[in-house]
């Protein structure tokens, strides 16, 4: 409130100046990322990644199947064609040994994608280095949509979409922090950020009048937001503690029950636990997904299926796709809990006791 406050009394209210630069700094800095353009939400940052990534008409832009539509949006709407890549069941992100066979199957064709964009999943970074490594072999440029992995980091320690050319983070009102909306394109190439915020601030050349080479975008993050962003990062060390409790404490509750079971944690991470998964397997005494969000929601307790595979959604029927149907059984068993940073125990209790009633007899 203050720093809200503080910047409303100071003027400086629009996307410039001193706070949404202060945000930027605060997020390189907790990120390590060299240079950060705050942005007016994860999707228009995505936006303008796909543009200095230079995707146009008909490229291939390639994607985990199990994802926000967000991800691929701004990229279809400038005419790319999305491709669809399912998952490994390990991690729940983008299969590497997939992405190996397709790259090389599309190298053979001489049409290997503009960019290949690999998501990390509820807090969970995906297989970065070797997702890396392979597009390095064909120049490939990667963007890592880190929209919901902010505060997630890898074993060594380097932030989630740390090594891709662009990684985006989002500070929607769901996230594990919020600006009440925002976003943020990173990168270690300066010459890209710099792109990316002339891009964001209208594509208007230096100089007294409005000169223009390109049209650009109006996507800069409000001063506003960015005071309430800047405050949030402050807190998001004890956030990422608070969510991977929550996650700890569903598990010591609900761990044994039969046929239920919890996204796993890949061995190259310590996810931010964003959002609590579970997996259900009625064929080892579990209730179906459907049954279960229903009961919940009879309770008063609101839940939500895995995310609806891209490929299987109407939108994209046509989308060329690989690999298998790991991403479509994730989303027919997969179930999120609450799992806010500031559930109360005795309101955890509830949902659990409430998950428990559907296993009479455990
Ligand atoms: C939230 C999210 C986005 C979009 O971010 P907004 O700030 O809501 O535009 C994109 N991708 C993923 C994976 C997300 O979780």
């Amino acid at each position: 409130m203050a720093a809200l406050e503080a910047t409303l009394e100071s003027g400086w209210v629009a996307p410039a100046g001193p706070v949404p630069a202060a945000f930027e700094a605060a997020l390189s800095a907790a990120t390590g990322f060299g240079h950060v353009l705050a942005t007016a939400s994860g999707t228009a940052a995505l936006h303008l990644g796909y543009r200095c990534l230079g995707v146009s008409a008909g490229d291939e832009v390639w994607t985990s199947a199990l994802t926000f539509v967000a991800t691929v949006a701004p990229a279809v709407q400038m005419g790319a064609v999305p491709r669809f890549l399912d998952v490994d069941p390990a991690s729940w992100t983008l299969d590497p040994d997939l992405l190996e066979r397709e790259l090389a199957r599309a190298a053979r064709a001489g049409r290997l994608p503009r960019a290949v964009v690999p998501v990390d999943l509820f807090g969970q970074p995906c297989d970065l280095d070797a997702i890396v490594a392979l597009c390095d072999r064909w120049g490939v440029p990667v963007m890592c949509d880190s929209a919901g992995a902010v505060g997630a980091s890898r074993g060594d320690g380097r932030h989630a979409g740390r090594g891709a050319r662009l990684a985006v983070f989002s500070f929607n009102g769901n996230k594990i922090i919020t600006a009440g909306g925002g976003g943020a394109l990173a990168s270690d190439e300066p010459e890209l950020v710099a792109r990316a915020r002339s891009l964001s601030q209208a594509a208007r050349e230096p100089g007294a009048h409005y000169q223009h080479e390109t049209t650009g975008h109006a996507y800069g993050m409000s001063s506003l937001l960015a005071a309430v962003g800047l405050a949030q990062l402050g807190a998001l060390p004890a956030r990422v503690s608070a969510r991977r409790a929550v996650f700890a404490r569903y598990r010591a509750a609900l761990g044994g029950l039969p046929g239920l079971s919890f996204m796993p944690e890949a061995p190259w991470c310590r996810a931010s636990r964003w959002l609590t998964a579970v997996l259900l397997d009625p064929t080892q005494g579990a209730p179906d997904r459907d049954a279960l969000r229903r009961h919940l929601s009879e309770s008063g307790i609101e839940s939500r299926p895995v995310w609806k595979p891209l490929h299987l959604q109407p939108v994209f029927r046509d989308a060329p796709r690989g690999g298998g149907a790991v991403a479509a059984d994730l989303f027919e068993r997969g179930l999120c809990l609450p799992s806010g940073s500031g559930m109360a125990p005795p309101e955890q209790d509830r949902v659990i006791a409430a998950v428990r009633a559907l296993w009479p007899a455990a």
